[in-house]
């Protein structure tokens, strides 16, 4: 049986991506050993850094004051690392999720956060709007996407103090404008790739200004001066994800770039939160303007709450995998990241309306 995934993450990855991942894993760049057993100081593997570097900057058009930083330790990482290299005294942060507030959790070690909004007063269903960012903070910190309650900020907000952002479950899904940003970061895995990378977008001018010393691998300069010669290797790199981001990227490329996957995904995300709003028996969770198109959570309405065991079950017996919404929401999610094709889509809505027949 056909099966569709809407995994939240790790998720769906572009087919051409896993079976060159399957090739290399047998015979890397034609070395006659897999890409799991070669070394990183090969000039094939250097080739592969690079051009991954290269393809971050074309297709997002990143400019040359930014680099980009490949590293282990996925975005949580990035909770402290930002505010270790950035944070004077005082960090600003917008609170949409889970997320965020582990980030902000990771700053308080490094000085006051001002938590400028948040939207937990509604278990996080809407982005907050109408609040000021201090011109005395240090930075101000967004999560673009909030992965678990399927709110998105669709804009590149402008910010008086450098402007953080964690993309993890976002970034590619639409073309962003760089240089309103300080640093963009994200774990790999939903648009990206797999699992045991993470990116990081930074403009170098914004470092360099605190005076705390740094442990050698939290410090930006460590990634960024030895990223001149050998691009992310000051340690070993997680050789394997990177393999199958550069893949995952040369198919983004290939289908048009990410103004091509913003106009797709859209589009799915418009024919499902359509269907959601059409059929009786589902309501969605997420205020209606800040809706995301990569994460769209739904519940059972009221009167037909019983029946969301029986729709899991159906919907599984149709194909679909991994539909069920996180515990903080409840009810059903679906991730539908740039590699989620149309059809699983269209297979996902036509099970809804096949549900609502029989309900
Ligand atoms: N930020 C967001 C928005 C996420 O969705 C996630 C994971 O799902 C994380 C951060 C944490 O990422 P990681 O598991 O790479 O640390």
């Amino acid at each position: 049986m056909q099966k569709y995934n809407f995994n939240a993450g790790p998720c769906v990855l572009p087919r051409p991506a896993v079976e060159s991942a399957i090739e290399a894993i047998r015979d890397f760049d034609n070395t006659g050993i897999g890409i799991l057993e070669i070394s990183h100081r090969t000039p094939g593997w250097e080739r592969i850094m690079k051009e991954t570097a290269d393809l971050w900057k074309e297709l997002l058009d990143i400019p040359d004051n930014y680099r980009v930083l490949l590293l282990g330790g996925g975005a949580s990482t990035q909770f402290f690392m930002v505010p270790a290299n950035l944070m004077k005294t005082k960090a600003a942060y917008l609170q949409t999720g889970v997320w965020a507030k582990k980030a902000i959790k990771e700053a308080k070690f490094y000085g006051e956060v001002e938590v400028v909004a948040s939207s937990d007063d509604k278990n996080y269903s809407y982005i907050p709007k109408g609040y000021t960012i201090p011109a005395d903070a240090d930075y101000f910190h967004i999560t673009t996407n909030n992965t678990i309650y399927g709110t998105e900020i669709h804009e590149d907000i402008d910010s008086p103090v450098p402007l953080v952002a964690d993309m993890s479950s976002d970034i590619m899904s639409r073309p962003v404008d760089i240089s309103k940003y300080g640093i963009i970061y994200g774990g790999a895995q939903k648009n990206v790739g797999p699992a045991g990378v993470a990116f990081v977008i930074v403009r170098e001018d914004i470092l360099g200004k605190i005076d705390r010393p740094l442990q050698t691998m939290v410090d930006y300069h460590t990634h960024i001066s030895d990223s001149e010669k050998n691009r992310s290797m000051f340690n070993t790199p997680p050789v394997f994800p990177i393999f199958v981001m550069h893949e995952t990227l040369k198919w983004v490329k290939e289908q048009g770039g990410v103004e091509a996957m913003h106009r797709l995904n859209k589009e799915k995300a418009g024919l499902l939160y359509d269907e959601i709003d059409r059929n009786k028996l589902f309501v969605g969770t997420a205020a209606k303007e800040d809706r995301s198109i990569m994460n769209v959570c739904f519940v059972m309405n009221e009167e037909y709450k019983d029946k969301e065991s029986a729709f899991l079950e159906f919907a599984k017996e149709r194909g679909m995998i991994g539909i069920k919404g996180h515990r903080s929401v409840g009810g059903f999610r679906a991730s539908i990241y740039n590699a989620c094709p149309k059809e699983a889509v269209e297979a996902l809505i036509r099970c809804m309306q096949d549900f609502e027949e029989q309900a």
